[in-house]
């Protein structure tokens, strides 16, 4: 654990890590994330002061996605050191919570500006412990970029609101305050971007905050709690936790902990909604996806090839606003698939840290093999692969080929659930009805993408689109910064979303003060 409380180099071996990826004791020379100690006198203190609890503790490998070598060993904490890291944060926070509302803004102002400085160190460590292309890499920096310059307009945005003389002499306030202590629970696909969808805005708010990274992709978030740290954080006001359920389920069981703010999968989203709003806890929960990409006849072809193809293979599909599901009206239907071809045959394969590299691995073994099982099952009722499906041996990592199914049939479970792969379903649509009534039937609401050039047409999907982020000739409708993050249905648990204004709110709560003053 970083700066609030630590583990110690792992002791015990797993043979198999819930990821379904071997595990055993550190090789000497490899990094070790539990070896990133807390720089800061506050928290060494800390940890003098008790046992360690961390002796022992289980530990997994992460395997590099673009090549199977290990990459590092990660502890996989529990409650012990979870109860270090909110320790740490309730004392620290007393004070940060006091401290001026500008100078946390400051706190933030240089972070952004090391993080920026950083930009290209962290890509490269999210497009190794990802395996995403180090443009997608970069570009995920940027966005958690946005954030930070967000929440460094903290002053303002915590400002509350004042109604005067709503009686003779009387008059009424609202003033914002931090929530205390967060929690920030985060999934594989985005290690840089989606903690910093969380800690700016509720560190520049007041409150302290415990991150615990998926324990697949560990090593950024180490580095981003570091750059925090030299931004001027106060010891103990950031923690870092790894680890999986355990260090999850004891941060959902915690009474120091106010807030948790969770990304990840559905199942586990609600699971983790449940969990904390039963003991009492505010929760924002982003969960998975299913998001349906409609083409029209006049749709302009190359660039919606462009847009789908990248929505739906960029990343190998690991995106949570990936486009899955292709629907395609009659007279764009066939030139799409042909163009699409064309680009998947056109796209170089390597590691994410290739500069090069557009097809880029899937996270694990343990992802691949359920992909092609999908994929598989998906055949066997009926469907047929027009390109893809094979697996590639080659090269030691977990590469899937972009694969298109056709002829599945409306009932087929690829319509509804979410592969996480690079597999783009296509289906032939009549016209935007059939295409919004499709999309709408998915459990899941969190984007879906309409490629026309009829302003009547986009507006008709605007209006009747079940989904929280929508894209108009956009194939990956990320929302910038500055606007929360949206999902609808079962993409999401909770009532404010993430980032922006949701997130000012998530992250605090008001007082209502009613004045007189006699005179
Ligand atoms: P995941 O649910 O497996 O893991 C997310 C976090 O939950 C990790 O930190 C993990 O350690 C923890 N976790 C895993 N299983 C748990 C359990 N049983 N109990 C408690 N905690 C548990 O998700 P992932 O595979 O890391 O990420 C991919 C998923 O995240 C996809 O479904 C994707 O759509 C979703 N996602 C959603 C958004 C969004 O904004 N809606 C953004 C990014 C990713």
């Amino acid at each position: 654990m970083l700066n609030g409380a630590s583990t110690t180099c792992c002791r015990s071996a797993r043979t198999q890590g819930p990821s379904g990826q071997a595990s055993s004791e550190r090789r000497e020379g490899e990094p070790n994330v539990s070896d990133q100690r807390p720089g800061r006198a506050g928290v060494a203190e800390h940890r003098r002061r008790s046992a360690d609890p961390s002796e022992g503790v289980e530990t997994l490998t992460v395997n590099n996605p673009s090549t199977g070598e290990r990459l590092a060993v990660v502890p996989l904490s529990g409650a012990a050191e979870v109860d270090r890291a909110v320790a740490a944060c309730r004392e620290a926070g007393v004070a940060w919570a006091a401290e001026s509302v500008v100078k946390r803004a400051r706190v933030m102002f240089r972070a952004q500006q090391l993080l920026a400085e950083a930009t290209d160190e962290l890509a490269e460590l999210v497009a190794t412990e990802n395996g995403k292309a180090l443009s997608d890499a970069r570009g995920e920096i940027v966005r958690g970029l946005e954030v930070l310059e967000y929440a460094a307009g903290m002053p303002t945005l915590i400002q509350g609101v004042t109604s005067t003389g709503i009686a003779t002499g009387v008059d009424a306030e609202t003033r914002a305050y931090p929530v205390g202590v967060v929690a920030g629970i985060t999934p594989f696909n985005f290690p840089g971007m989606i903690p910093l969808w969380m800690m700016p805005i509720a560190l520049a708010a007041g409150n302290s905050f415990v991150l615990k990274p998926s324990e697949q992709t560990p090593l950024t978030a180490v580095r981003l709690v570091r750059l925090f740290q030299e931004a001027g954080l106060p010891d103990g006001v950031l923690n870092l936790v790894h680890g999986g359920r355990d260090a999850v389920e004891a941060l959902l069981d915690h009474p120091g902990v106010a807030a948790v703010s969770f990304v990840g999968s559905a199942p586990v989203a609600k699971l983790v909604y449940q969990r904390a709003a039963a003991a009492g806890k505010r929760v924002q929960a982003l969960a998975g996806a299913k998001n349906f990409l409609i083409a029209l006849d006049d749709a302009p072809l190359e660039a919606t090839a462009d847009a789908v193809f990248s929505s739906a293979f960029g990343n190998a599909g690991q995106r949570c606003l990936a486009g899955s599901v292709l629907l395609s009206a009659p007279q764009v239907h066939d030139p799409l698939l042909v163009a699409l071809q064309e680009r998947i045959a056109a796209a170089p394969q390597g590691p994410g840290t290739d500069p090069s590299a557009v097809i880029t691995p899937v996270i694990n073994e343990g992802s691949k093999r359920r992909i092609l099982d999908a994929i598989a099952a998906t055949v066997a009722g009926g469907a047929r692969v027009l390109t893809g499906g094979e697996l590639d041996e080659g090269g030691g990592g977990c590469f899937l080929p972009p694969t298109i199914l056709v002829d599945v049939g409306r009932s087929s479970p690829v319509l509804r659930e979410e592969l996480f792969g690079p597999v783009l379903t296509v289906l032939p649509v009549e016209d935007l009805e059939e295409a919004i009534a499709i999309a709408n039937e998915s459990e899941f609401g969190n984007s879906a993408s309409i490629f026309t050039s009829s302003g009547a047409a986009a507006r008709t999907f605007r209006e009747t689109i079940e989904a929280g982020m929508l894209g108009i000739n956009v194939g990956v409708p990320a929302p910038i910064g500055y606007l929360p993050f949206s999902g609808w249905k079962g993409s999401f648990y909770g009532d404010l979303h993430a980032n922006g204004a949701d997130g000012v709110r998530f992250y605090t709560r008001q007082k209502a003060i009613t004045t007189r003053w006699p005179g």
